[in-house]
């Protein structure tokens, strides 16, 4: 598929090239007015998909969506987040919305660590720093890390908007093959010794857009990968906590092969909001000082008024309670997505059981292309994302991404009766 260019068209044309007469006569003559600059040629690294634009359609109420990536927003605890705001306005207003130090606030880093630690991950509130969204993270390590051409490997296919960011620092991004366990050890391998990469982004759970895991022997394998090879790793977390099924894995962050070169990045978005923008990074200290001084060009602190809310959210509350029920509710709606797809895709098609988070990965027969497909699906009120997109090596057209989230189970059920009709 073409890239479209992510910014749309050059700017106006300069007032030169308007005929003089319809200037008003206090205007500058055409010597006076030159163009303004190009934008920056980091630009054209990053390209925009024209799905977006097949997508923007099924914003209609009409839509069964399996497109977005989102959390569903009847489970936000609304009373609970408001309480918390209301609380540190009325107790603390001066400090809640006063500027802050750019690491974050201790209350919330406290109460990170502890909640890394329970998971397995010993962690100090000094080891953090509170980001904007995981995504500001991203931003940062790629500050912190990448020159430009420098290598960065992804797995192939891989969450878009960590593409994007690479592609802004003006590295060059360098797929490693997958299969339905997530990114193969031996691959990596192989490619890390030829291509020697400064730093492998990788989500081992519940990945987006594939849903899959990484198993143990492989998270080991790949931090043996990054000691043997010299470079950092990004595990990206944003999922780990909507375990539905199964035993946790423990996090790559924590394995002793690669914990001195290994960034975790976590996040509120799928637990609480993500309109919070509320993310961390968990780093080495040589790391986590370049991303604090990288913060403070980016936007000085993160939003200190949020950031006391959720540091008292999780002071007053049961953030574990409220995630236990997301799982339930997830739980039902994946199980109903599962229980449609036998009958909603084509004979010979192939898809997966993930054990949490908010994707199922699924694959049309041969020579079907999702990305052809999706049009007459959205003229049905049914939406999915294609995979092809996603992925920086060689696409399949005929994989595509389906969320659960943000549905009801029945409604579910009626939008993969609505596929079948596209499909079949
Ligand atoms: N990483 C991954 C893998 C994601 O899927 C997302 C958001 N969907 C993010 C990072 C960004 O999340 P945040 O809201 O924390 O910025």
């Amino acid at each position: 598929m073409p890239p479209v260019a992510l910014v749309p068209e050059p700017a106006a044309q300069p007032a030169a090239a308007q005929p003089a007469t319809s200037r008003p006569a206090t205007s500058r003559s055409a010597a006076d007015v030159a163009p303004t600059p190009p934008l920056a040629a980091r630009l054209g690294n990053v390209a925009s998909s024209p799905v977006r634009e097949i997508l923007a359609l099924t914003a209609r109420p009409e839509v069964i969506s399996f497109a977005g990536g989102l959390p569903a927003p009847e489970l936000f605890d609304m009373e609970g987040i408001r309480a918390a705001y209301e609380a540190v306005l009325t107790d603390a207003p001066g400090s809640a919305l006063q500027y802050s130090t750019t690491e974050g606030d201790p209350g919330l880093r406290e109460a990170v660590a502890a909640r890394l630690t329970v998971r397995g991950l010993a962690t100090a509130a000094d080891d953090l720093l509170v980001t904007t969204g995981s995504q500001q993270a991203l931003t940062l390590l790629a500050t912190a890390l990448l020159e430009p051409g420098a290598v960065v490997l992804v797995e192939d296919p891989c969450y878009l908007a960590a593409l994007q960011c690479f592609g802004f620092a003006g590295a060059r991004v360098v797929p490693v093959p997958t299969d339905e366990d997530g990114i193969i050890p031996e691959a990596l391998d192989e490619i890390a010794a030829r291509e020697k990469p400064v730093l492998l982004y990788v989500i081992p759970t519940f990945q987006n857009p594939t849903g899959r895991t990484l198993p143990l022997a492989r998270r080991t394998a790949v931090a043996e990968a990054a000691a043997r090879h010299g470079f950092w790793i990004a595990e990206d977390d944003p999922y780990g906590e909507l375990r539905f099924d199964g035993e946790p894995v423990p996090l790559l962050a924590g394995l002793p092969a690669a914990a001195d070169r290994t960034v975790l990045l976590g996040s509120f978005s799928k637990v609480m909001a993500p309109g919070l923008r509320l993310g961390y990074l968990r780093a080495p200290a040589v790391l986590r000082r370049a991303c604090v001084i990288a913060k403070q060009a980016a936007d000085l602190h993160t939003s200190t008024v949020d950031q006391a809310a959720v540091a008292r959210y999780l002071r007053d509350r049961d953030l574990d309670a409220h995630v236990a029920g997301m799982r339930a509710a997830y739980r039902a709606r994946r199980d109903a997505m599962l229980d449609g797809l036998p009958a909603a895709l084509p004979e010979g098609s192939r898809w997966n059981r993930p054990e949490g988070g908010m994707f199922v990965w699924a694959t049309l027969p041969e020579g079907r292309d999702a990305t052809a497909l999706l049009p007459a699906a959205v003229d049905r009120n049914v939406a999915y994302v294609p995979g092809a997109p996603f992925f920086s090596g060689t696409p399949d057209p005929a994989s595509l991404r389906l969320s659960f989230t943000t549905h009801t189970p029945a409604e579910i059920a009626e939008g993969l009766r609505r596929l079948a009709m596209v499909f079949t």
